[in-house]
C-alpha cells in the first residue's frame, strides 16, 4: 500500500527525548524526507549570538546558515530564547508547511508540528523521556563530541529549556490531542523506532 501525496509525520517532544533519531529512522523507513525544525530556530538563535536582531534573523534565514555549528548548548539555549517571540515563529511557518507538502511524504520534528504547523498531519507522535534519561544521554553525546561539562550542568540545562518551551505563550511544547505518546525512558533505540514505525503503519492508506 502506498501513502497519499502529501503524507506528514508530525513528531514532537522535549529536548534529548530521541525525536532526532527515530525521525530519522522513520523517514529512512519509509523514504520520506526529514525536516528537523529545531535547526531553524537554533540557526536564528546563533545569529543572534553574533549581534543580529532576532526577527530579522528569522526572516532572512538562508540555507548556509543551517550548516553552521549549531549543536552546542549555547546555541540551544539562545534558540529557545528567541523561540518564545511570535515574530521569529511566524517567519518560520511557510517554509515547514511547504516542507510537510512535499509529494514523497515528510517527517518533521519539533515541538509544535502536530499542534500548530501542521494540524492535519496524518500521523503526530509525542516522544518523550524522564529528565533525568534525557540529561544522561546528552550528557553522553556532548561529552562524545569532546564538550566540557558535568552531567548537573545538563540536567539543569534541559530543565531550563524544557521549562520555558513549555511555558511560553506562542506554540508551547505540548501533546496533541490526537497524538501518540511514546515515552522512551526504558526503551532502547531500536524499541522507539518499532513503536513509531508501527504508528505509521497503522495511519497507512
Ligand atoms: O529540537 P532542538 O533541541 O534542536 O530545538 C532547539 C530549540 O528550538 C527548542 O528548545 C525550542 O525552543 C525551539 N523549537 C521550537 N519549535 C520547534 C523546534 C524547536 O520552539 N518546532
Amino acid at each position: 500500500m502506498t501513502f497519499q501525496a502529501g503524507f506528514t509525520v508530525a513528531i514532537d517532544g522535549p529536548a534529548a527525548a530521541g525525536k532526532g533519531t527515530v525521525s530519522k529512522a522513520v523517514a529512512a523507513h519509509f523514504g520520506f524526507a526529514h525536516l528537523d525544525t529545531g535547526l531553524l530556530y537554533r540557526a536564528v538563535g546563533a545569529r543572534v549570538l553574533r549581534g543580529a536582531d532576532p526577527v530579522e534573523a528569522a526572516r532572512g534565514l538562508t540555507p548556509d546558515d543551517l550548516g553552521g555549528k549549531l549543536r552546542t548548548p549555547e546555541v540551544a539555549q539562545a534558540a529557545s530564547r528567541v523561540a518564545v517571540i511570535p515574530e521569529v515563529r511566524a517567519a518560520l511557518v511557510d517554509f515547514q508547511r511547504s516542507f510537510a507538502a512535499r509529494d514523497g511524504g515528510a517527517v518533521l520534528d519539533g515541538r509544535d508540528i502536530g499542534t500548530v504547523i501542521c494540524p492535519n498531519a496524518q500521523v503526530k507522535l509525542f516522544v518523550t523521556a524522564s529528565a533525568e534519561v534525557r540529561a544522561e544521554r546528552r550528557f553522553l553525546e556532548l561529552t562524545g563530541q569532546g564538550h566540557d561539562t558535568t552531567r548537573a550542568q545538563v540536567l539543569e540545562d534541559v530543565v531550563a529549556r524544557d521549562r520555558r518551551d513549555r511555558e511560553r505563550e506562542e506554540a508551547p511544547l505540548k501533546p496533541a490531542e490526537d497524538a501518540v505518546t511514546i515515552d522512551t525512558s526504558g526503551m532502547s533505540i531500536d524499541e522507539a523506532v518499532a513503536a513509531a514505525v508501527a504508528a505509521v503503519e497503522a495511519r497507512r492508506g
